[in-house]
């Protein structure tokens, strides 16, 4: 048997070609006769990987001078607390942009720091657009604003950074980093669970405006502070070695495959192909969100009729096609096709959706 098209929403598919580098150097690693995940991450070795893995990083998202990379150990969601903490004073405002979810979490849990207000939330809606920016109430006492750049759950993106004028913009980038270019000057600090376009989970990778690492001094415990993380070069602590490593490879695939241009261009193109599968379906499937905001990383979707799921799933499965169940909240199913999801992948999706559609119509 070979490998699935995995649509895992996360962890998620990863590059074939960096799951064989990484197979065949686990043992030995460069000239260490020992694997990366048993070397020191303070020797030599480790510390010319990690550099260079952050050199790949920063060519790749452009990202300039005057913005510090950390590699952290830990989940997206341990930055819904982290970012507050080390941005806003307790009884400072915050502003927060609904558009699902995981903005909603990051909102939720915020309050244990700081005053977040809703400034704009399309929860009314079912989540299936963003906001227009005119309507947005910002305060311009804020610390900073925050959204999802890409909710994984429903579906929705945004495709620019928004104008917030001089208030630090803080993004949630987790599952839709690193998939196209995008302008890093515009935002404060964007954060990244790394587990759906970076590499294995145990990862976030935060991308902080130097002065924003300021605003923690000297309230927050070392190991929650960007500040002293950023001293430390991401070496307070063990960091998750293999992730970093791992990470790193895929970095060095993205440039091989083009950059994010690249990448970009792929994206739409698989995105094109499965939206145009679903809106052309006559009602066999649907897909709610408004098209200005619909993802081009995660496409949910239903069936006209739920009880055909299980048998979808199943049969979907049998054809190589893996993890296409939709998350709890919103029912039907989910195609996550981040970069490492080949055209194929989806080319192979959208024959199957077809070919189901005929044969369960
Ligand atoms: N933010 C977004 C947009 C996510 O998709 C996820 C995970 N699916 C998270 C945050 C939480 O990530 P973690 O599980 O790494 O805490």
């Amino acid at each position: 048997m070979s490998r699935a098209f995995n649509f895992s929403a996360g962890p998620a598919a990863l590059p074939e070609p960096v799951l064989r580098q990484a197979q065949a150097e686990l043992l030995e690693w460069g000239a260490e006769r020992a694997s990366v995940m048993e070397v020191s991450h303070r020797g030599k070795a480790f510390m010319a990987m990690a550099a260079a893995a952050e050199r790949d990083l920063r060519e790749l998202l452009g990202i300039p001078d005057g913005y510090r990379v950390l590699f952290l150990q830990g989940g997206a969601s341990q930055h819904f607390a982290q970012v507050p903490m080390n941005l806003a004073r307790p009884d400072q405002a915050v502003d927060f942009i609904l558009t699902g979810s995981w903005s909603e979490k990051a909102f939720a849990d915020a309050a244990h720091f700081v005053r977040p207000r809703i400034a704009a939330g399309a929860q009314d809606g079912g989540f299936r657009a963003i906001p227009p920016r005119a309507q947005w109430q910002l305060s311009e006492d804020a610390a900073y604003v925050h959204i999802a750049s890409n909710e994984t759950i429903h579906g929705v993106e945004f495709f620019d950074a928004p104008d917030v004028g001089a208030v630090p913009l803080v993004a949630d980038m987790s599952s839709n980093i690193l998939s196209r270019p995008i302008d890093v000057s515009r935002y404060g600090l964007i954060f990244a669970g790394a587990q759906k376009n970076i590499g294995p989970s145990g990862l976030v990778i935060v991308i902080v405006r130097e002065d924003l690492l300021e605003r923690s001094a000297g309230r927050v415990a070392r190991i929650f502070d960007y500040a002293a993380h950023a001293r430390e070069d991401s070496l307070l602590n063990t960091p998750p070695t293999f992730a970093w490593y791992l990470a790193g490879l895929v970095f060095q695939w993205l440039k091989a495959k083009g950059g994010l241009a690249a990448m970009a261009a792929s994206n739409d193109r698989k995105a094109a192909m499965l939206y145009a599968a679903i809106d052309g379906s006559d009602g066999y499937y649907a897909n709610p969100v408004d098209p200005a905001a619909r993802s081009r990383m995660n496409v949910p979707f239903t069936l006209h009729d739920a009880a055909l799921d299980a048998i979808f799933l199943e049969e979907s499965r049998a054809a190589g096609l893996l993890a296409l169940k939709g998350h709890r909240l919103v029912g039907g199913m989910r195609a996550s096709i981040y970069n490492a999801m080949p055209e194929e992948g989806v080319e192979a999706l959208v024959a199957f959706m077809r070919d189901f559609a005929r044969r369960h119509g």
